[in-house]
């Protein structure tokens, strides 16, 4: 039976783009892409002519059945987005869980990434890090994701628009503090890549002084402070807590 493969596309620099991925979107039977025009530029600057369709957010019931039905029929499916890992804030997740859940082999392709991408260049620590992808639109809401990892301790990586970047920095810099080291990743792999390496608050400054263009990731350090947790034993009276540790 047919094949689902992941396939990354560049995040900016074409040169980006491996073999394997080349050689995999030209031998598939279809392609399933994000926006098919973009997906089209792709393919006509490296010579693939394999036939596309469009999976998204919002036809991904009907386009999903198709792309199963394809897989049925034994013929191999690529998924692609605009940019980057398909899954990654970014539409395939779903389409991986039903292929999985059919019984077909779903094969990743390893590549580009603007992630961690940005984290190995951010400075911050490498070892442990969560990927956040898109905070909150709304401003309420986004507080109150802010506030909700506070404390959380490994390195922090965000997704964000060029035109939300500045309210954005706000509610870091209200909600996490001025003082945690940032690294702002603009442009990676593109002509204009750049590294903005400071503060939450020195970084908000930047943000408040320039006019913002170009797409970004957040590299945020992680909390130093521990949470204040009520533990178990501190909830109970002395004779209780000779009881609980006997
Ligand atoms: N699937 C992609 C990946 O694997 O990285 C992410 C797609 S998400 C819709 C787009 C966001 O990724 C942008 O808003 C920006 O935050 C980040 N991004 C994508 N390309 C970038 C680049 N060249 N430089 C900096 N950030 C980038």
């Amino acid at each position: 039976s047919g094949i689902l493969y992941l396939i990354p596309t560049p995040i900016g620099n074409l040169e980006d783009m491996t073999f394997r991925a080349i050689r995999l979107m030209k031998e598939v039977s279809l392609i399933a892409a994000e926006d098919t025009r973009n997906t089209k530029k792709l393919c006509n600057h490296f010579g693939i002519d394999t036939p596309l369709t469009s999976y998204h957010d919002h036809n991904k019931e009907i386009a999903g059945a198709k792309l199963i039905d394809h897989l049925q029929q034994g013929l191999d499916v690529a998924i692609v987005s605009d940019a980057g890992l398909p899954c990654i804030s970014d539409p395939g997740a779903e389409i991986v869980r039903e292929a999985v859940a059919a019984g077909f082999t779903v094969v990743p392709i390893p590549g580009a990434n603007a992630a961690l991408t940005a984290l190995i260049a951010s400075t911050l620590p490498t070892e442990s890090f969560t990927f956040y992808g898109f905070l909150p639109r709304n401003k309420k809401e986004r507080r109150k994701e802010l506030e909700r990892i506070y404390f959380h301790d490994a390195t922090l990586l965000f997704y964000e628009a060029p035109h939300r970047l500045k309210e954005t920095l706000k509610d870091v810099l209200d909600v996490l503090g001025p003082n945690r080291k940032i690294t702002l990743a603009r442009e990676l792999t593109k002509k204009f890549e750049e590294f903005l390496r400071g503060t939450v608050e020195e970084a908000f400054d930047w943000a408040s002084s320039e006019e913002i263009r170009g797409e970004f990731v957040m590299v945020i350090e992680g909390s130093h402070e521990m949470e204040a947790r009520v533990e178990p034993w501190e909830m109970l009276s002395v004779k209780e807590h000779i009881e609980y540790i006997m």
